[in-house]
């Protein structure tokens, strides 16, 4: 049988491992998409603006299909998890700033053990996946 891989799984795939900030871009990506609501025009483009390069951009690449080749993901580095998603040619924009309580969980302590490490990471998605969402973000838009 075929089972369609869920979003979750592509974004892991593509990004090629299971980290904080890919979680972290993973539920921006959704919340985006959510308050984007539905493509204003045929022929806009979502741009993505990052204000930090972190792993966490994959996963605009894969739900948003906002893709750095094609030039529609920008980062304007600020060393903050602050991500913009506009219609290009639109006035239709979303800026997502994540929560500074949420960031302290995306560094693992480099001295643990790998173990210590592996199970750090998983607390750490889970923290950033299970949270209320005003605790994970707030969210501008227009
Ligand atoms: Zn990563």
């Amino acid at each position: 049988m075929c089972v369609e891989k869920t979003p979750w799984e592509q974004v892991i795939d593509f990004h090629g491992h299971t980290c904080p900030q890919i979680s972290l871009g993973y539920r921006v990506a959704q919340i985006a998409m959510r308050e984007l609501g539905i493509r204003p025009t045929p022929g806009t483009e979502l741009m993505v603006t990052a204000q930090t390069h972190s792993c966490a951009l994959d996963a605009f690449q894969v739900l948003n299909h906002a893709t750095y080749g094609r030039g529609s993901l920008i980062v304007n580095e600020k060393k903050l998890h602050r991500y913009l998603f506009e219609y290009s040619g639109t006035p239709v924009r979303v800026e997502i700033s994540v929560q500074p309580d949420i960031v302290e969980h995306l560094v693992i302590p480099e001295h643990l053990s790998t173990r210590e490490k592996q199970n750090a990471t998983l607390e750490a998605i889970q923290f950033i996946l299970g949270s209320e969402e005003t605790a994970f973000c707030t969210i501008q838009k227009g």
